[in-house]
């Protein structure tokens, strides 16, 4: 690491998040860890890798892509991949054993062009059901009807049948009970078609820890196990976040009254300032939607002022710093603390697209890593030797 720009992740907090949650569960119910956007940010393998460690019986990530830079990295987990690929990469989702979502007879059809029935090899697929996000999935009961037939061939494995709720976040409920109703009628389909479907899932984070009667056989954890949550409607438990984000002072100035500071003229100084430089920009993730924020410097606030640039953004100090002094972006200083809430309110969303946005640019560095890999680094070797592909 070149430059003074970091984000801390605490590998012990994601398995200290999935640990609360696990013992929030019904012993039967498995866990899967949602890793998918290099796991929310905070690195996929790490995340991966911590999930294991503590528990977790699934992975999923939402692109083949993804999933294969999992396994070339030793993760032996059962990986489901929530977005549908290309039916002409069905051999390598199959080589890397990787499960699959399924939303149509269509896809089913093309991708018979590139795997034979009765190949020797099984392709494990779990389908997924739109009860009214209205994002992917078999919406009706023809769509259904058409798409049995394919689910029955000999070399299908239906693992899962899913779907995703739209407003588990929310404090109001009536639309999520609607879409579990929906659900529960689309289940009654499939135990009709009489098809071996070996786990029922629907639960994403906030649904899982609001209501245990939707965990059903698999509840699919990301954002909580990273130690987002809507906290005001899950109260009963405290998950924390395990990324902050920090920087160093790179230059200190005053700005006299009047004189302005940043591209555009954006800001001008309305009296005489200390204005201290940090080498982080919206190249990094820090877009100019963080404008009118505040960052933590000696343990105060300071407010970011002028236009955030590519590479560098400017503060308005409370009083002189030194250069090198630490700043705080994302996280505590002393008794103050940026919280994640506080900036996603800021901009408008959630906490995870701060945590998604920070580009490959920001170095990553880990506490609690060494454990994970004392532990999996034996059984990551074997399975290598023993799969053909690595
Ligand atoms: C991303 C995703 C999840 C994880 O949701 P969180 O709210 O982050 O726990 C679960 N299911 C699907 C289908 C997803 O795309």
């Amino acid at each position: 690491m070149y430059r003074d720009t970091w984000a801390e992740i605490n590998l012990k907090q994601i398995r200290a998040n999935l640990t609360i949650i696990r013992q929030t569960l019904p012993a039967q119910v498995k866990l899967m860890a949602v890793v998918k956007a290099n796991g929310y940010g905070h690195g996929d393998v790490e995340s991966a890798r911590s999930a294991e460690l503590a528990g977790a019986d699934y992975l999923a990530v939402a692109y083949l892509e993804e999933a294969i830079h999992l396994r070339t990295e030793g993760i032996i987990l059962p990986i489901l991949i929530l977005t549908p690929i290309k039916p002409d990469d069905v051999q390598l989702a199959i080589a890397f054993d990787l499960m699959l979502t399924v939303t149509s007879a269509a896809w089913f059809k093309a991708m018979r062009a590139f795997k034979a029935e009765a190949s020797c090899s099984k392709l494990k697929v779990h389908v997924k059901m739109d009860t009214g996000l209205g994002r992917i999935g078999i919406k009706t009961k023809e769509e259904w009807d058409e798409i049995v037939p394919w689910l029955r061939a000999a070399d299908m494995v239906v693992d899962g049948f899913y779907t995703h709720f739209a407003t588990a976040g929310k404090e109001e409920t009536a639309f999520l009970d609607q879409q579990a109703d929906r659900f529960k009628t689309m289940m009654a389909w499939s135990e009709r078609s009489s098809i071996r479907i070996n786990h029922f899932h629907c639960a994403g984070s906030a649904a899982a820890l609001r209501f245990p009667h939707l965990a059903l056989d698999m509840v699919r954890i990301g954002a909580a196990m990273y130690g987002f949550y809507p906290q005001k409607l899950i109260s009963h438990l405290r998950l924390e976040p395990a990324l902050s984000l920090h920087s160093r002072l790179i230059q200190v100035k005053r700005l006299m009254k009047g004189e302005f500071l940043g591209y555009d003229n954006l800001y001008q100084a309305e009296a005489d300032e200390w204005i201290g430089t940090i080498p982080i920009g919206y190249a990094d993730g820090w877009s100019q939607r963080m404008q009118q924020t505040e960052v933590l410097i000696e343990g105060k606030r300071a407010p970011i002022v002028g236009k955030i640039c590519m590479d560098q953004l400017m503060v308005r100090l409370p009083e002189y710093c030194e250069e090198g002094a630490k700043v705080t972006l994302i996280g505590k200083q002393g008794d103050e603390e940026i919280t994640f809430s506080e900036l996603a309110a800021h901009i408008g969303s959630v906490p995870q697209e701060i945590s998604t946005s920070l580009t490959a640019r920001v170095t990553r560095e880990y506490t609690g890593k060494k454990e994970a890999e004392a532990r999996w680094g034996k059984e990551i070797l074997s399975y290598r030797s023993n799969n053909v592909l690595m």
